[in-house]
């Protein structure tokens, strides 16, 4: 009998190696070394991305779902095959996963879909005070033509829900809870598992913006217990234009269609149209088939690298940082939650955040400065504009080093 085969251990990766799959990294800007700190904003793409996306318009292109040619098949199976691996990526059947542009059209696919049809004055739609306008203004527009009102669930000052608030919030009349997993501005993870129970038994329907989620950790939506879930591929190593929004199939099946044109239907005549079975009764016209072949391949990636490991790594990078820059005097963080994802909005006593951000360009690093498309929550800070500086697992903390002294060189010449 052979000897019991002994189960690999589950190493962490080879930072190293995984740093060089992504070519741009090795870009000069200035003429330094890039510092690449805007991963919130967009994250780079490994080449096994690219090579997909290449691959794809050099061997398989043509349309998805209408020709019988052998190309036209194939560029379908890759496409579905793409859509497969989401799907198992989010812990979600594939024919509950409609695949779009991004966040933004996910949530005014429920907002224009879901929510136009059903609500009226005197219902209430619920968001937070930390929510990225693709999360905000969808809802006032429909509110607008509903007559629904809008109420804010308000955040303590480290940047955390007020659940206590929250569910005081949750009153007969809110018909809709929109809630981000992770802030894009202060990094706060929200137990969104808990609060979807809670919006559940109350019969809220639940709309999470998981942009800032995917990349970043194991996101099991089945297990959230939400109503839709939405991510974005250009932020978790996928091209950009693309994303998906996941909505349990009693929604989908009861949402009427959002675009109209081909792929959607099973039948056109004049006398009236049979619209497709869901996810393609939202797929309106010739998808990003190349895109979402990347972002398939993406997933792929980050498969590879394993969840776990970047979520691992992330927390030891933010760690670093977070100590780094609590010893510059004058830095404010804004969001210091207990369970934060590698996202660090700061402020410099007497430093304006374009003039920290431009200076620090110069110095080869990229970060973004501004409202970072969430007013309200800066209004919340009462502050005009922040920096932030988002890290990936890609990242170094040889860079955060780096950035550490560029950093304080930006602040003198700064005064
Ligand atoms: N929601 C959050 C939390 C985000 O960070 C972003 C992107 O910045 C979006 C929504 C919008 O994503 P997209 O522009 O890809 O649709």
């Amino acid at each position: 009998m052979n000897a019991p085969v002994t189960a690999p251990v589950d190493t962490a990766p080879d930072w190293a190696r995984v740093r060089s799959d992504f070519p741009l990294l090795l870009r000069q800007v200035h003429g330094k070394p890039l510092i690449y700190f805007d991963n919130a904003n967009t994250g780079q793409k490994p080449m096994q991305v690219i090579a997909a996306t290449d691959e794809f318009y050099r061997r398989q292109n043509a349309n998805v779902s209408r020709a019988v040619h052998a190309l036209g098949t194939e560029a379908t199976e890759v496409y579905e095959g793409a859509r497969d691996k989401l799907a198992r990526f989010l812990n979600v059947r594939a024919d509950e996963l409609v695949l779009c542009s991004g966040t933004t059209f996910a949530i005014n696919l429920v907002a224009y879909s879901w929510a136009l049809p059903r609500l009226k004055a005197g219902d209430v739609i619920l968001v937070s005070r930390m929510e990225h306008h693709a999360n905000i203004v969808p809802w006032q527009l429909v509110a607008e033509r509903t007559g629904a009102k809008i109420r804010v669930a308000e955040i303590h000052p480290d940047g955390t829900l007020d659940l206590d608030a929250l569910r005081a919030a949750m009153t007969p009349e809110v018909k809709l809870l929109a809630l981000a997993h992770v802030s894009n501005v202060l990094g706060t993870v929200n137990p969104v598992r808990d609060i979807c129970r809670e919006a559940r038994k109350r019969g809220i329907v639940t709309v999470i913006d998981g942009s800032q989620a995917a990349p970043h950790r194991r996101v099991d939506v089945a297990a959230i217990g939400c109503d839709f879930y939405a991510i974005t591929g250009h932020k978790m190593c996928g091209p950009t234009g693309t994303g998906a929004l996941w909505g349990r199939r009693e929604h989908l099946q009861a949402m009427p269609p959002f675009l109209g044109g081909g792929e959607m239907i099973k039948e056109v005549s004049f006398d009236g149209t049979v619209f497709n079975d869901p996810p393609h009764k939202f797929e309106a016209g010739t998808p990003n088939i190349a895109g979402f072949i990347g972002l398939g391949a993406a997933v792929d990636y980050l498969e590879s690298v394993g969840l776990a490991h970047i979520e691992a790594r992330e927390g030891k990078l933010l760690a670093h940082f977070t100590e780094e820059l609590q010893r510059i005097e004058g830095l404010r963080i804004f969001g210091t939650a207990p369970d934060k994802a590698a996202v660090v909005s700061f402020l410099i006593e007497g430093a304006h955040a374009h003039d920290l951000a431009t200076l620090l360009d110069l110095e080869g690093v990229a970060v973004r400065s501004g409202q970072h498309c969430a007013h309200p929550l800066l209004q919340f800070y009462g502050v005009a504009a922040t920096c932030r500086a988002s890290l990936a697992f890609y990242n170094t903390h040889e860079e955060i080093e780096r950035f550490i002294v560029a950093l304080r060189k930006v602040r003198q010449l700064l005064g």
